[in-house]
């Protein structure tokens, strides 16, 4: 992919600015450049060796979900979880079980990994991505257009929709500058998830299941606060996953994986020690997901702002992504549902 003009710029490969393209795409606009700042695409869709790193469940209300899933005919299944459950919530007493409520409507999982989305999505605008170039500037140029700097050259558009989280899009700089109310609600909005540390373990065989054992354990007092079979819809390849305890973030690799076993160990049996595969994912160390600071994080934030809704840099700029959306904001839904509502802004401006 050569050109450096575009009808539209969208910056940033996630849900939010694949959905916009896609939508785009649908109502004939195909003038359309997508800048994303890492070697890959999906943002905080990660999916690795079968294992969501990123984000993972979603539910029957989550509407814009269910529909593009749909649309792009991709399967889900619910979320494994038949049997003994662990609560953890004293390490030095006696393991306490529960078991999940069968009327109780179980979270989905996307077939393939949430990264079939993702796939899905690029696969019929993959020309148009560009990778490895992070946008560093967004100014107006003479010709009423928009000149966005990156540090892989420089690209002109009629429309720029910035889906980049907005706390981290306060390290683009934009001229004319951006009224101070705008930035003060962008350095304020925290970015859902980006505190988190998972861990995923593949075994050959679904050990638990056997044992009765649903693969859920929760508890904040021990090295992993959540857990969850995260076997693939097929069945044919079993893992854990969750969420590791955050105090363990500063401790040494070895360390943590050491702790991590331990606590499955004593919880689920000594299989656990038997493993194929053991991966880590600290998100608060990637820099495109995470600030500088996570010492204190406002755990219920509100999304999407009103002042997400207006166009800056003379009608030219629109604000998008997950962040931005009052419907589940934070959440793939909310990804959803701003990249459907950035491509309809932008094309009836
Ligand atoms: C650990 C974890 C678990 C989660 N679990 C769930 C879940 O179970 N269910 C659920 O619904 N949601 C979950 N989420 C949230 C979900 O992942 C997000 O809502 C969704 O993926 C956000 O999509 P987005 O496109 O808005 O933002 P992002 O995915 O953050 O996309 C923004 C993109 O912009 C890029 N970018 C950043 N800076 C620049 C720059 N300067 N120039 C160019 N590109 C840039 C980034 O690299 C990124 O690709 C989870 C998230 C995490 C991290």
């Amino acid at each position: 992919m050569t050109k450096n003009t575009a009808k539209y710029i969208i910056v940033g490969a996630g849900l939010s600015g694949l959905t916009t393209a896609y939508i785009l795409y649908k109502l004939g606009e195909t003038d359309i450049l997508i800048l994303e700042s890492r070697d890959r695409i999906g943002g905080r869709i990660l999916t690795e060796n079968g294992i969501d790193f990123g984000a993972t469940w979603f539910q029957d209300h989550h509407q814009n979900v269910n529909s593009l899933l749909d649309d792009l005919e991709i399967g889900k299944f619910y979320q494994y979880s038949k049997g003994k459950s662990v609560l953890v919530y004293n390490t030095m007493a006696p393991a306490h079980y529960f078991e999940n409520d069968p009327n109780s409507p179980s979270a989905f999982r996307i077939a393939g990994g949430s990264k079939a989305m993702i796939d899905s999505l690029a696969s019929i605008q993959n020309d148009i991505i560009k990778t490895a170039t992070t946008v560093l500037e967004i100014k107006e140029a003479a010709d009423n257009t928009l000149t966005v700097v990156t540090d892989n050259g420089n690209y002109e558009a009629e429309k720029v929709i910035i889906t980049i989280p907005p706390r981290i899009a306060t390290r683009v700089s934009f001229s004319p500058e951006l009224p101070k109310s705008l930035s003060k609600v962008m350095e304020k909005t925290h970015t859902w998830m980006s505190n988190a540390i998972k861990v995923g373990i593949t075994f050959k065989t679904p050990f638990w299941r056997d044992q009765n054992f649903s693969g859920t354990l929760i508890g904040q007092v021990g090295a992993v606060t959540e857990l969850y079979d995260h076997s693939d819809a097929e069945e044919k390849t079993y893992s854990l996953m969750g969420f590791v305890n955050e105090g363990l973030r500063d401790v040494s690799k070895k360390e943590r994986k050491t702790r991590i076993l331990d606590h499955l160990q004593k919880y689920l049996g000594d299989e656990v020690l038997n493993y194929i595969s053991y991966q880590e994912k600290d998100w608060s160390k990637d820099r495109n997901t995470s600030c500088d600071s996570i010492k204190s994080i406002y755990m219920s934030p509100r999304y999407g702002d009103s002042k997400f809704e207006s166009f800056y840099l003379n009608g030219k700029l629109l604000f998008s992504g997950a962040e931005t959306s009052p419907f589940y904001g934070g959440y793939m839904d909310g990804a959803i549902y701003s990249g459907i509502r950035a491509a309809q802004k932008v094309i009836s401006k």
